[in-house]
């Protein structure tokens, strides 16, 4: 999965039909296990994208995303920034819960990938902060989350890329929770080295 380079042009018009088609799909076998698929939800003109990994039991129950424990902190943290949950959009790598919430596997995510490159071709966010090793992952293979959370990555087309622990880490470790709370602080200046790329891709 070459996920660093740009993608074709999406295949939905508008992030509603894409949500339509989440909601019925089944290009993958977790749409066997799945209560419900959890799109994403939030603006459909954010200046930043939170991605997590997949869904969680609750989240697969009501069909939006972080509305469990972590959801919790993950507003906890928007406050902080200070945003709320409609400033931002927030989705998963995959839209739907691989059972025992085990991680997903490469299959799943190569499936459901389509729907995350075209949410960022529609949301057009400036700032990705990706939650978690798996959806850093997604746009730099190599990267660590130990040495990158809190930076500042260049990606393509002028989006940044901010990597953060993800929240259900924040609440197995405090050290980890500070990092989160340090981190989401520097959202602000991410923002700005978002805007200053784009700047600079214009001249
Ligand atoms: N964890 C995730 O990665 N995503 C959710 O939506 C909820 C918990
Ligand atoms: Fe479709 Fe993604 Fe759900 Fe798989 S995880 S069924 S590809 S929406």
């Amino acid at each position: 999965m070459q996920s660093d380079e740009p993608g074709t042009d999406p295949q939905w018009s508008s992030i509603s039909s894409l949500t339509q088609d989440v909601l019925t799909c089944t290009r993958c076998a977790l749409s066997e296990t799945r209560t419900n698929a959890v799109p994403g939800a939030g603006s459909e003109f954010p200046g930043i994208l939170f991605i997590g990994e997949g869904p969680g039991a609750n989240e697969d129950q009501q069909g939006k995303p972080f509305v469990g424990r972590s959801g919790a902190l993950l507003d906890e943290l928007l406050a902080l920034a200070p945003l709320r949950r409609e400033d931002v959009y927030i989705t998963n790598v995959v839209k739907c819960r691989p059972p025992e919430n085990r991680d997903p596997s490469p299959d799943e995510v190569r499936a459901c990938w389509p729907y995350l490159e075209a949410q960022i071709q529609l949301l057009k966010p400036r700032v990705i902060a990706t939650l978690g090793r798996h959806s850093l992952m997604r746009f730099f293979p190599d990267a660590r989350i130990s040495s990158s959370h809190g930076q500042i990555l260049s990606w393509r087309d002028g989006i940044v890329i901010f990597p953060l622990y993800h929240p259900a880490a924040g609440l197995r470790s405090t050290k980890l929770k500070d990092a989160l709370k340090k981190d989401i602080l520097k959202l602000p200046q991410a923002m700005i080295a978002a805007l200053e790329s784009e700047r600079k891709s214009e001249n």
